[in-house]
């Protein structure tokens, strides 16, 4: 079967959202997703989305991200993160999004890296509040078409070596090639690859394995940050993660005999380093988290939901401390993309976490990634709609003879076994780089 679109993009978090969002009303465009529609990192999001707060705040927001990434950032994206931050909230706004205030005046919290509060909240619960927003807004939208529980199990490539398209399944396995003039891959990280992630299982890096096989340009496979506080469990699954803003409101952490051991705003590596060490030294597999410095009102009205995930596990943060331990939680390398988004293919583009545009270079400041996915998936989009106003979209003419022979359908016979070696293939350029920075 073959689905037309103009535009087919893979992904329905923040990326895909927002990016479907920017397109005028005539241009189709197909979204799918792997899983239910609001199973996205996005809507896990806690700690909040960093704004410029004022013209005075750009020098140390500008060299806070640098730091943090060890200066391995690129400083134009750096730049057009920050600058067109405050047009995405007011974007955001117009779409619904609310984020807190005092009376007409933003609240503001603060991270780890941040040497001021300039982080927009909403509860703990950011993530939810920006991504059901976007969703509300894009299933309104007459030109776009989300399909759930749709997997994309490769890209499609003409003979000149541009994309045309994808090829995707549904849960019973069924095959649809979509044909487009545009693909962009919004398609998260990858920590479903590893046993102990704050993501969801089911984002496994997909979109580089298929970037490899084609001999697209992927940037940086090793960049991975670990968050230093998640919730220490024995059970299997999603490890719950305990927002770095915690600690920007005044958590402190602690030994096993309740000793504080570290700075707990340093960067995210900083701080992880530090907490393996302790446990090393303590020998315990987690470390304390004590809430003693917020007051009771602040953690249940900022906090609701870490203080009701740690209530589940028996922890009660109100009045004494929770066990946390770093995991897997972000990704900072990706698919190799300009400041518009562009791959190396033609007619292929990439936003969010699965691209890799530096932005955040070796190490992410706590924040920028909500607004680092956005800022560049609404690029994306203005690039491929001046594309298509200018040019057409070009996998239009393709018939469907010649657009059926461009895929083999023997390569999507088993598809487990397909997925498999997605996995292995990530995991092995991931060691492969490691191996070549030792
Ligand atoms: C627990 C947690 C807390 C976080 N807190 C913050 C925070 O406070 N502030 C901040 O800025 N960032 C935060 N982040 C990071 C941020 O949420 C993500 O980096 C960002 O939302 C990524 O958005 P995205 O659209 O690129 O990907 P995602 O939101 O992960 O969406 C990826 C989409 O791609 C789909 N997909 C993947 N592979 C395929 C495939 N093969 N076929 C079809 N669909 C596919 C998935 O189903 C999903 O819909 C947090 C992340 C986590 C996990």
């Amino acid at each position: 079967m073959i689905k037309n679109a103009d535009v087919v993009i893979v992904g329905t978090g923040a990326a895909g959202l927002f990016c479907a969002l920017h397109f005028t009303e005539d241009i189709r465009i197909l979204i799918i997703t792997k899983d239910a529609i609001d199973k996205s990192d996005s809507f896990l999001a806690q700690g909040g989305m960093c704004m410029l707060r004022d013209e005075d705040d750009y020098n140390s927001y500008f060299e806070d991200t640098m730091k943090a990434g060890h200066y391995e950032n690129n400083p134009q994206s750096v730049e057009i993160m920050i600058r067109s931050s405050q047009k995405i909230v007011s974007e955001l706004n117009s779409y619904g999004v609310e984020f807190e205030k005092n009376g007409r005046d933003y609240l503001f919290t603060r991270e780890g890296g941040h040497s001021r509060p300039r982080i927009l909240f909403h509860e703990d619960i950011t993530g939810k509040e920006i991504t059901s927003t976007l969703l509300d807004n894009v299933l309104k939208r007459k030109n776009i078409e989300v399909l759930e529980y749709t997997s994309m199990l490769d890209i499609i490539c003409d003979k000149d070596n541009s994309c045309c398209g994808i090829v995707m399944c549904n849960r019973d396995g069924d095959i649809t090639l979509v044909r487009a003039g545009h693909t962009v891959l919004a398609c998260g990280g990858l920590g479903g690859l590893y046993k102990h992630s704050t993501n969801f299982k089911h984002i496994t890096g997909d979109a580089l394995a298929i970037a490899y096989n084609h001999g697209i340009e992927v940037e940086h496979i090793s960049y991975i940050q670990t968050h230093p506080t998640t919730l220490y469990s024995e059970k299997p699954g999603r490890r719950f993660l305990i927002s770095e803003s915690v600690r920007g409101e005044g958590a402190i952490l602690l030994n096993r005999n309740k000793e504080r051991f570290c700075d707990e705003l340093m960067p995210r590596d900083i701080v992880t380093a530090q907490i393996r060490k302790q446990m090393e030294k303590d020998n315990m597999p987690y470390v304390w988290l004590s809430m003693e410095n917020i007051t009771e009102d602040e953690i249940r009205n900022h906090f609701p939901n870490i203080l009701g995930q740690c209530l589940k596990e028996g922890y009660n943060p109100v009045s004494g401390y929770i066990p946390v331990v770093p995991a897997q939680h972000y990704f900072m390398g990706g698919i190799k993309v300009n400041s518009m988004g562009r791959t190396s293919m033609p007619h292929l583009y990439a936003a969010g976490e699965t691209s890799c545009n530096g932005v955040h270079g070796r190490n992410r400041l706590a924040s920028n990634s909500l607004l680092e996915s956005m800022v560049f998936a609404e690029r994306a989009a203005y690039a491929i709609q001046q594309e298509i106003t200018s040019k057409g979209s070009q996998c239009k003419n393709l018939d469907d003879d010649y657009f059926t022979h461009l895929v083999n359908y023997e390569d999507y016979k088993d598809i487990d076994a397909l997925i498999k070696g997605y996995k292995s293939r990530v995991l092995n350029e991931i060691k492969k780089e490691e191996n070549r920075h030792e």
